[in-house]
């Protein structure tokens, strides 16, 4: 008599009436309807030999990966906002930026000092140290003192210490760029897709800066030969109502400056982007059709011989393929807000990660965490705050999330569900954040299950 016991635990429905299905090691398979119909009758089981396939990843769990402790040592990335000023409107910041000559919100550089002594105490070995704003640039001479003395101080400190500048490349001229290239820091920037659509989103003066955004990028690009095309610069993309119906023009704006690869990024509906949604939001279903028309593009450049990625999908890959946490914070469980990333505010206050910090911005400490110079380490990694984030982002404490089959290779963040629905806990049945992960699952399942675009796809697992 054949079995009729469940042996999975989850499933979800995704395209081209496939089913993906995941056990409670992480386990999981793509299935068509018949064999889940043998599956969910108990007439299988998804690890018998006669109905497992190329798409099923049985051999190895990726829930040991996942609690691998080098994920959960210490804070690795350690956001400086080293200013609020900015000299762009950008139509979704998440901050009110102040006035762009307004430098009474610039960190000083007694605070700045005092952020890196504080950064190169915490026990992590790896770290990132993120200078942002606002511009940061306006706050120019306290960026550059401050790299340089967490470069000198770290001759001592040991650490595998990285530096980076989040920029949008306004202020950029040459004597920064030799301080940068000469010093091995590292920059960031945005770039939305190509010149009428950057500049209808990132607005500045009356031209927009699109072209000195793309002037720098190739000017980076240039000055690092020997890294990895998609290793520096890196440019990040935010999709708008406005992005939804140039997928190929958007990827291909970053294929012809030069960059490896993309990362397409949904808008949260936070702050500024929160109050305008009407003008510049989109639905998940929305976001599912222009991330995988994206997707088809990336794929199609790599079809004709260049390799180019896509972010998005290569975080995915790495932990349903590989079987690897690439630590990507804001998908990860619990996620990385105060334990893997920390944000110190021009003012000294130190917030849960940089949207926690946002929030603050708008006159709400609830991510606050402690100060600069008063709070130590383990104050603020016992701070309600950064324990009520552990919490409302562990995917197997909510009720939702610990019955989804996607839970393992998903993340939580407390703040968005704060900014939208009131609580960092929030109700995740029907969440938009929920919506948009279970678009990328969708899609990125169906590309791996592709013979074709599962090649391409297995050719970028080796990126860092
Ligand atoms: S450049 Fe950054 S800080 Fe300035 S308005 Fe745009 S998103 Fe906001
Ligand atoms: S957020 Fe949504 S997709 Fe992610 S684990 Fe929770 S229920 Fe699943
Ligand atoms: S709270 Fe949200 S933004 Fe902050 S680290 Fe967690 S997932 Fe990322």
């Amino acid at each position: 008599m054949k079995s009729k016991r469940k042996v999975f635990n989850n499933y979800e429905k995704i395209n081209g009436g496939d089913y993906f299905v995941c056990d409670d090691l992480g386990r999981w398979g793509i299935f068509g309807e018949e064999e889940f119909a043998k599956i969910s009758s108990g007439e299988k089981d998804m690890y018998s030999p006669e109905i497992s396939g190329p798409w099923t990843e049985i051999e190895k769990p990726y829930r040991y990966p996942l609690l691998a402790k080098e994920n959960y040592c210490g804070p690795s990335l350690h956001i400086m906002v080293i200013t609020l000023a900015c000299n762009h409107a950008c139509l979704y910041c998440r901050v009110s930026p102040e006035a762009g000559g307004d430098m009474t919100t610039n960190m000083t550089a007694r605070t700045a000092i005092k952020a890196v002594d504080a950064i190169l105490s915490t026990p992590n070995e790896n770290i990132t140290v993120e200078f942002q704003g606002g511009e940061a640039l306006l706050n120019w001479p306290v960026l550059k003192e401050a790299a340089t003395y967490a470069m000198r101080k770290n001759v001592t400190a040991g650490k595998n210490l990285l530096l980076s500048i989040v920029t949008n490349f306004s202020l950029m001229d040459e004597d920064k760029f030799n301080f940068i290239t000469e010093n091995g820091i590292s920059v960031c920037t945005s770039l939305d897709g190509p010149a009428e659509l950057h500049n209808k989103n990132r607005r500045y003066g009356k031209t927009g800066a699109h072209d000195k955004v793309v002037y720098w990028i190739k000017r980076f690009l240039k000055a690092n030969p020997g890294g990895e095309a998609d290793s520096l610069p890196y440019a990040l993309m935010t999709t708008t109502k406005h992005s939804l119906g140039m997928p190929e023009e958007i990827v291909e704006e970053y294929r012809k400056t030069g960059l490896g690869g993309i990362f397409i990024r949904p808008l949260s509906p936070i702050g500024q982007a929160g109050k305008i949604w009407e003008e510049i939001g989109y639905t998940p279903e929305e976001y599912e059709k222009f991330y995988s028309a994206c997707l088809d593009k990336v794929f199609e450049i790599n079809r004709a011989g260049d390799r180019f990625i896509e972010r998005a999908c290569v975080l995915l890959a790495k932990k349903l393929l590989q079987h690897k946490d690439p630590n990507y914070l804001d998908s990860k469980t619990p996620c990385g807000a105060a334990t893997g990333q920390l944000a110190y505010n021009w003012d000294g206050k130190i917030y849960t990660c940089d949207e926690g910090r946002m929030v603050g911005a708008m006159g709400d400490d609830l991510f606050l965490l402690g100060k600069i110079g008063e709070s130590s380490y383990g104050d603020i990694l016992t701070a309600p705050a950064a324990r009520t984030c552990c919490m409302a982002s562990c995917v197997e404490s909510q009720p939702k999330c610990c019955r989804c089959a996607f839970k393992y290779f998903c993340g939580l963040c407390p703040v968005h569900n704060y900014a939208v629905q009131g609580t960092p806990w929030g109700d995740i049945n029907g969440s938009y954040w929920c919506g948009i992960q279970k678009a990328v699952f969708r899609t990125v399942l169906s590309a791996i299950k592709d013979e074709k675009k599962r090649d391409i796809i297995d050719g970028w697992l080796d990126w860092e």
